[in-house]
């Protein structure tokens, strides 16, 4: 008897030990390195790593030496290391020529005339010359040794039609596309779709009606993608990317259908507040993505951070809005039961101390048994 006791008590510890275990994947977006030294930056990711974050994606600029110092770091800390860095949005740089940016339905380029904010000068996807910077970029920053995988963002078009939760930010009624959003009408761009289609794009009325035009646009950002990802996967990393939800939210809104993509994991933006959708809207959406990659590609359900969840209900600007502590399960738990393989923060650091115990026990839940 007693020996069967020490056995049951000897099994009852070895599942309550596995339970334990029992973790969701969790990624985060977070940059810098700004002035911090070695020593500030190995706490912070140790600190990421005891929460339960397992990879981080980095914003560190588009210098390979930044990558492979804080790699180093993050490596050491136990966390995966993807660099995130911005696809079609580039600043002035001596390396890319003023041609290479996108032009609106007006004829304004992104550079000279950027939509909504200052940084939105976005190039055109079309050009062989963006594809040559890009994949000089990428390929430099996937060469170093300790980039697990690039991390592409603002891999779109500009938002021809504004998340809804912008409206009132921007002062904009966006329930139509308007010239001034509609990218790209540039040379390339207009002949090669009278070349393909038949169609001069120029003369008609109603561009957001013709469907080939949708179609061919939505293909050039797919094509991007697709030869990006062979020249990071020559240099034997991982390929995955920012996106907008669905893909029926993001080709609606900046033209990406990225389920068509070559990539090895998916992080979709399912930023709930945007909608104005509430925390079960995540669980939904996850839905949607999971089914429109057929289950083959992983789906990290990306969740956006309220800063300051004691002040969301008088917070005007919705950057500032975002999950509070008591939705965090909801939103997680929704991912996870709807096919999402883990997780991503956006931030870690905008996470208060109820945020982070909410997460704890959405994170070491397992939901493979709905
Ligand atoms: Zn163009």
């Amino acid at each position: 008897m007693k020996r069967f006791l020490v056995i049951c008590i000897a099994v009852l510890t070895m599942v309550s030990c596995s339970e334990e275990r029992t973790k969701i994947p969790v990624y985060a977006w977070t940059g810098g390195p700004g002035d911090a030294t070695d020593l500030e930056l190995k706490a912070k990711f140790r600190d990421f790593k005891a929460k339960g974050i397992d990879g981080l994606m980095y914003n560190g600029g588009q210098n390979p030496e930044t990558y492979k110092r804080v790699g180093a770091l993050v490596k050491e800390a136990g966390m995966e290391f993807h660099t995130w860095i911005p696809t079609m949005v580039q600043g002035e740089n001596p390396k890319i020529d003023k041609e290479l940016y996108a032009h609106n339905r007006k004829g304004e380029s992104a550079f000279d005339k950027p939509a909504y904010v200052d940084y939105y000068k976005f190039l055109c996807p079309n050009k062989e010359g963006t594809y040559e910077f890009l994949s000089d970029l990428y390929g430099r920053v996937a060469a170093v040794e300790e980039v697990d995988g690039i991390h592409l963002d603002y891999i779109r078009f500009p938002d021809v039609i504004l998340a809804e939760g912008l409206w009132d930010k921007y002062g904009l009624v966006m329930d139509q596309e308007f010239p001034e959003y509609d990218y790209c009408y540039c040379d390339a761009c207009t002949s090669d779709f009278k070349k393909k289609s038949g169609i001069d794009i120029k003369t008609v009325e109603d561009p957001s009606q013709v469907r080939e035009w949708k179609q061919f646009r939505y293909d050039l950002i797919t094509n991007m993608v697709n030869r990006l990802s062979k020249v990071v996967h020559k240099e034997g990393k991982v390929l995955n990317a920012a996106v907008f939800p669905g893909p029926s939210i993001a080709k609606k809104l900046v033209r990406q259908e990225w389920n068509k993509w070559d990539l090895d994991a998916v992080y979709p933006m399912n930023y709930n507040d945007f909608y104005l959708k509430d925390a079960e809207w995540v669980g939904t959406v996850t839905n949607e993505e999971v089914k429109a990659v057929n289950g083959s590609i992983p789906i990290y359900s990306g969740l956006f951070i309220c800063p300051n969840p004691e002040n969301k209900t008088n917070e005007n600007d919705p950057e500032n809005h975002g999950l509070l502590p008591s939705e965090i399960e909801t939103a997680i738990r929704g991912s996870m039961e709807n096919g999402a393989t883990g997780i991503c923060l956006f931030t870690p650091d905008r996470m208060k101390a109820e945020h982070w115990e909410a997460f704890e026990r959405a994170i070491y839940t397992d939901y493979s048994k709905k």
